[in-house]
């Protein structure tokens, strides 16, 4: 190893220690810090972020980068250590083109945007959000500018969050998914209702967090690196490559609500938890993209986690712990329950069916503001319009409509949206795949054990963490290009069944 391969390790080692700091206080912030530490923790966290954007971005790492990006020339390019200089060196370059001045005016115009929305919201105010936002729009513009030549004025936004994507490449997969869903949603909703009344309890919160607990360790979370605890929105923090922790909520009323949480967070947690070893300490220890992420936390929660095999072999156990709720509901019932599909204003409590509509439109409508096709004035009209073609009903207030989501409120317009679908599409085609290519899981998962399946994504998937970009990972997996034909498939099969279509 070259002296300044070594040297670029030590940093980078430092480097993810600082991270590992910010996050835990990020982590703290979010789930069981009492509320009068907020202002303290706020400049905290804010003081570790500078630390670390300093450090990162100083000519030492600069200099050390072009050195390396030279010597690479003649490594093998597909070692670690040839994509630790291109991933580094990717990072650097998006952490230096932005202008300080320009970081820290967004960053202040993040949190005015972020408190008007907050006011605006239970008000059903959206006209007083519009100067703002269309502000947002500017300067998300700009950004986008500032990081690069994409074809599409968004490709720079998408492409920090999911590396490789395009809007050439996401627009026409989006339109033919739309096209599919519609239609299949009027089927389903053409029939009678699913009666899901005995998710209703009251179920107890302590034995709904307790079963969760047990729940998440048997699909293959590992305790000894994480922990479970509540918090307002359920989220999973990757701290270090020892210390990855989820958290959920629960409902007395809503008893999907804490499993299914759970599964989908657990579902991020295996993925950073089974990222190599040898990565520790580096940028490359981490999930490679928000689709690839998503697709994860999806492929837990609904593909195995809604199916009728897995509540097959669970069912008892969870009707053990709650007989007076469940003693007298057959598992046929409670499967039927957990998958209904119905037509729904706010998207985080939409159904698997109805949800990527949610996200196409959102996707479709921050394309067209960054394009200067939709005016932010008109975007509650336009909304409601939307709603109507996409899912069949539209909302009558703004707060349910286009005020419900914090995203374009508190960060950019653009690239925040498209990760939970290419997650979706992304999750039925690598459990097809997985399936197709190592024959022992399907008769695994027949008998309750899902244990194959979670060796079989950590050695092809989780394993590489950043190593690789989003598509070249896809491909790696599954050997083919994203589709969504699969994905289709998986809920044609599904639903056709569930409502006798
Ligand atoms: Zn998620």
């Amino acid at each position: 190893m070259s002296h300044e391969l070594q040297e670029l390790k030590t940093h980078l080692a430092e480097l993810s220690d600082i991270n590992a700091i910010a996050a835990l206080l990020g982590w703290d912030q979010s789930s069981i810090m009492p509320a009068g530490a907020g202002e303290g923790r706020g400049r905290q966290i804010a003081y570790i972020s500078r630390l670390s954007h300093e450090k990162f971005t100083s000519p030492t790492i600069g200099r050390l980068l072009d050195t390396l990006q030279k010597q690479a020339e003649s490594w093998n390019p597909d070692s670690v250590d040839a994509a630790l200089v291109r991933i580094t060196a990717k990072d650097y370059a998006q952490a230096t083109r932005v202008p300080v001045e320009f970081v820290s005016a967004f960053s202040e115009h993040t949190n005015h945007s972020y408190m008007t929305w907050a006011a605006a919201r239970p008000a059903n105010d959206f006209r007083s959000v519009v100067p703002v936002l269309e502000k947002t729009v500017e300067l998300s513009r700009q950004l986008s500018r500032y990081q690069g030549e994409g074809a599409h004025i968004a490709d720079a936004l998408i492409d920090v969050s999911d590396s490789g994507m395009t809007v050439a490449t996401l627009r026409p997969l989006f339109t033919t998914l739309r096209e599919s869903l519609v239609p299949l949603v009027e089927r389903i909703v053409a029939h009678a209702p699913i009666d899901d009344s005995a998710l209703r309890g009251p179920f107890p919160i302590q034995a709904q967090l307790d079963y969760a607990a047990k729940l998440a360790e048997r699909l293959g979370y590992d305790m000894n690196r994480g922990r479970l605890d509540t918090a307002p929105h359920p989220f999973c923090a990757p701290l270090h490559y020892g210390d990855v922790r989820i958290t959920t909520r629960a409902r007395v009323d809503d008893l999907g609500d804490s499993l299914f949480s759970v599964i989908h967070e657990v579902g991020h947690a295996m993925y950073e938890q089974g990222v190599a070893k040898e990565l520790e300490g580096t940028p490359l220890a981490a999930g490679t993209s928000s689709g690839v992420h998503e697709s994860q936390s999806r492929l837990w929660e609904n593909i195995v986690g809604r199916s009728k095999s897995f509540w097959q072999h669970y069912y008892p156990e969870l009707q053990a712990t709650f007989p007076a709720q469940l003693g007298h509901v057959s598992v046929e019932t409670f499967y039927r329950a957990i998958n209904k599909v119905s037509r729904s204003l706010i998207r985080t409590d939409a159904d698997e069916v109805t949800y990527n509509l949610h996200v196409i439109v959102r996707f479709e409508l921050e394309l067209e503001l960054l394009e200067g096709t939709l005016a932010v004035k008109d975007l509650a009209e336009v909304w409601q319009e939307r709603y109507q073609q996409a899912l069949g009903i539209a909302p009558t207030d703004d707060k349910d409509g286009v005020l419900q989501d914090i995203h374009w409120y508190a960060g950019t317009v653009g690239g925040a949206f498209q990760g939970y679908t290419i997650g979706n599409i992304m999750s039925a085609q690598i459990y097809e795949a997985a399936l197709a290519k190592d024959a022992s899981i399907a008769p695994a998962i027949a008998r309750g054990d899902y244990k194959p399946l979670l060796t079989w994504l950590q050695t092809h998937l989780y394993a590489t963490g950043r190593r690789y970009d989003a598509p070249t990972t896809f491909k790696r997996v599954t050997g083919q290009e994203l589709s969504i034909e699969p994905y289709f498939r998986y809920l044609n099969s599904k639903y056709a069944e569930l409502y006798s279509l």
